[in-house]
């Protein structure tokens, strides 16, 4: 499932850094986690590097969002053509 970022965000930025799929960019009051473009890392790395490197832990799975390992990799893959997933 996507991820999402949820209240308590300080807006430190260190998430947008990080991400593999470009997917996180700065909203009003918080960042904010485009579901289109979020693997949950899946492609890239084995496990999410927004929720790792967050000072605030904010990132975490959307329960609205869910979606398995293939359907992560299949959005992974169509996000990044003619690269070689990294994490599978
Ligand atoms: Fe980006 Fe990974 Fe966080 Fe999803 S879980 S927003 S792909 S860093």
């Amino acid at each position: 499932m996507a991820y999402r970022i949820t209240d308590g965000c300080v807006k430190c930025g260190c998430c947008e850094l990080v991400c593999p799929n470009h997917a996180i960019r700065e909203g009003e009051g918080t960042y904010v986690i485009n579901p289109d473009r979020c693997t949950e890392c899946v492609g890239a790395y084995r496990s999410s590097k927004c929720a790792e490197i967050c000072p605030v832990e904010v990132p975490g799975p959307d329960p609205g969002r869910v979606e398995g390992r293939e359907a992560l990799l299949h959005k992974w893959r169509s996000l990044h053509a003619g690269e070689t997933s990294r994490s599978s």
